[in-house]
């Protein structure tokens, strides 16, 4: 037997300090969901354990029957969640319940404001799980013994200062938690209470939840009694499972506070068979943008739990889908190796990802509010997905929504289809415009004679757009133009007219463009006259394949090396600019006015400036020259 040592002191992380401050004095609704949490991760417990016991039968003890056991005492004030699962050893106990591991944490909770009602809800995304004790609860016990060892351990805290930590004797293996109830919520320290909360929250959960039975006269026994339906809800028929159960089991399979927006449940029979319960989130999870993520989907072989895996059951750009798909036809010994190159897993993947796309197609077709929602918590995620999924980029494609110059908002609502169906006669490409905000696209001056000519121009301006355009050149057989890039041919939108205003505009400016081209040297491939532009004075424009400068930017801070790209310079003669400038007469003027035009090019086009500080010099002395 382990000797009792003595109580030693410890300190939580800063962030579970911030955390759990949160929790005491912010979260005022649905109290009760402290019991949903501890009873998922005491379900989660259990899952655990069976799944090492597969390879390892003695960490049963003789005892392989698993269950979560609840109960309470009215005058003590207390409850006691207790289960028989893998439990803790005294590391775990302080690396899991004293500090959050989740990547990004800090981050996040560096947004609260203070405000109760908002940082609550921010609360209900990041997910708070043990820690919703405190809502209740003013000390918590933990004691645990883990499977297969001997040494036991209790963990105790008020929550405010610390904990202490302490050897002990448990006999039973798992966890067992004692809430302290705060003397405000004594009403939770009630067996009704509790049985009906347990059938609100976690009927569903597999491991039966036992608590104490009543005799005929309603006195409780010894005896002990299931009180949840204890069997894998998706292996229920669909249609004897109601929302309710299918909104709870999303959460505990999440650790999502809120609702789903939508879920689909399929059970696949013949050459493979497994069940899949998939899940849209309604709002996207603090660290949807982690290059490290934790949830993903849940793994079940036959009913039994194996693993949560981010990488081989969905693609990246479906990392928001949250379920669990349990098979029939994998071994109960999958590794993680095997699930990388595995042809059972090959094919659930593939009909997943399909089913997900038509489920967000049929959405985007029948609720078109409820789609609109999901695409403003996810679009940017689902925009990497043409390229990294070449075999479904139409259908990802058709789902794509964009803000455009013909909506007066950065709201992303029209889709490639909208877009054709408004398209202009004889425009045979879809045009676009990328840069890094809203703002910055839909005033850039490339937009100008599309403007004067009523053509809908896509404006992208979300980071991942580059990356879009670069992988998606096409749609319905109409071919993407950047409107910033190349030399830009209307086609059949000019008319003769235009073409012949073109050509003088052209033979005129051929005197400017070449002093121009002089001045620039080798900075620019070209000089020209721009079609573009019908009020600004130039612009930048950059080959088809250049990627935007703005984007260069980003990519040269991030310490990548770029190919530094010669830009085109157009300028638009008929702007007064211009045509003071063929009037001047003094050289070094003119290299000075010129420098200013190409200048303002870039920085419209979100470039940085070689030399900002002689910019500024130059314009301020022309600007006092023309008072
Ligand atoms: P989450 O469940 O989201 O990981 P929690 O704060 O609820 O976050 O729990 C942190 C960790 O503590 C869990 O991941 C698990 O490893 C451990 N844990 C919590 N409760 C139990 C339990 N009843 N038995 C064993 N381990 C537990």
């Amino acid at each position: 037997m382990s000797e009792t040592t003595a109580k030693e002191n410890m300190q939580f992380q800063t962030e579970v300090n911030q955390l759990l401050h949160l929790m005491i004095h912010s979260l005022y609704s649905n109290k009760e969901i402290f019991l949903r949490e501890l009873i998922s991760n005491a379900s989660d417990a259990c899952d655990k354990l069976r799944f090492d016991a597969l390879s390892n039968d003695a960490l049963y003890e003789d005892d392989s029957d698993l269950r979560i056991e609840i109960e309470c005492d009215e005058k003590a004030n207390t409850i006691t969640i207790r289960d028989n699962g893998i439990g803790m050893t005294r590391d775990e106990v302080i690396s899991h319940i004293g500090t959050i591991a989740k990547s990004g944490t800090k981050e996040y909770l560096k947004n609260l404001t203070g405000d109760q009602a908002k940082d609550s809800q921010m609360i209900g995304q990041f997910g708070v799980g043990f820690y919703s004790a405190f809502i209740v609860a003013d000390k918590v016990t933990l004691t645990t013994r883990k499977a297969g060892t001997d040494e036991a351990v209790c963990w105790e805290s008020t929550g405010e200062a610390g904990f202490t930590l302490e050897t002990v004797e448990k006999a039973a293996r798992g966890t067992e938690i004692v809430l302290h109830l705060k003397e405000e919520e004594k009403e939770f320290a009630n067996d009704y209470r509790l049985n009906s909360i347990i059938k609100t929250y976690s009927d569903h959960i597999s491991i039966p939840i036992k608590m104490h039975k009543r005799d005929d006269e309603g006195k409780l026994t010894d005896e002990w009694e299931v009180v949840n339906q204890a069997n894998a809800l998706w292996v229920r028929p669909k249609s004897e499972i109601k929302d309710e159960e299918y909104k709870e089991f999303y959460k505990h399979i999440s650790h999502d506070w809120q609702d789903p927006l939508t879920w689909m449940h399929n059970r696949v029979e013949g050459n493979l068979e497994y069940t899949s319960l998939l899940y849209l989130p309604s709002k996207a999870p603090f660290d949807l943008w982690e290059p490290e993520q934790k949830n993903g989907i849940k793994l079940y072989v036959q009913r039994i739990f194996i693993m949560d895996d981010t990488e081989n059951l969905m693609p990246r750009y479906l990392r928001f889908v949250r379920g669990l798909i349990d098979s029939n036809d994998l071994p109960l010994n999958v590794s993680r190796e095997i699930l990388q190159s595995n042809k059972v897993i090959d094919s659930i993947r593939k009909a997943s990802i399909k089913k997900v796309l038509e489920m967000l197609e049929k959405m985007a077709k029948n609720d078109k509010e409820k789609y609109q929602e999901f695409w403003n918590e996810f679009g940017r995620v689902l925009k990497e997905g043409p390229g990294e999924d070449f075999s479904n980029k139409e259908k990802i494609a058709k789902l794509l929504r964009f803000s455009t110059t013909k909506e007066d908002s950065d709201a992303q609502t029209v889709s490639f289809d909208d877009y054709i169906a408004r398209m202009k006669e004889g425009q045979d490409k879809i045009y676009y415009i990328t840069a890094d905000s809203y703002v910055a696209a839909k005033n850039s001056p490339h937009l100008e004679i599309f403007k004067k000519k009523g053509i809908e121009v896509i404006l992208l301006h979300d980071r991942v757009d580059e990356w879009l355009v670069n992988s998606l050149t096409e749609y319905d057989g109409k071919s993407l133009q950047s409107v910033a890039k190349g030399d830009l041919d209307l086609g059949d939108l000019d008319t003769e007219e235009d073409k012949k205003e073109q050509e003088k505009t052209e033979k005129d400016a051929e005197n400017v463009i070449k002093h121009i081209k002089e001045v620039l040297g080798d900075k620019v491939e070209d000089v020209r006259v721009s079609h573009r532009l019908t009020n600004s004075a130039s612009c930048i424009v950059l080959n088809d394949q250049d990627m935007a400068l703005y984007m260069q930017q980003l990519m040269k801070q991030a310490g990548h090396e770029m190919p530094s790209t010669k830009p085109v310079l157009e300028i638009n003669p008929t702007h007064p600019l211009l045509t003071r400038m063929n009037d001047e007469t003094d050289d070094e003027r003119f290299a000075e006015w010129t420098s200013i035009l190409f200048d303002q090019a870039i920085l419209a086009e979100g470039g940085q400036l070689e030399d900002p500080s002689g910019f500024v010099s130059r314009l301020n002395s022309l600007m006092l020259d023309m008072s």
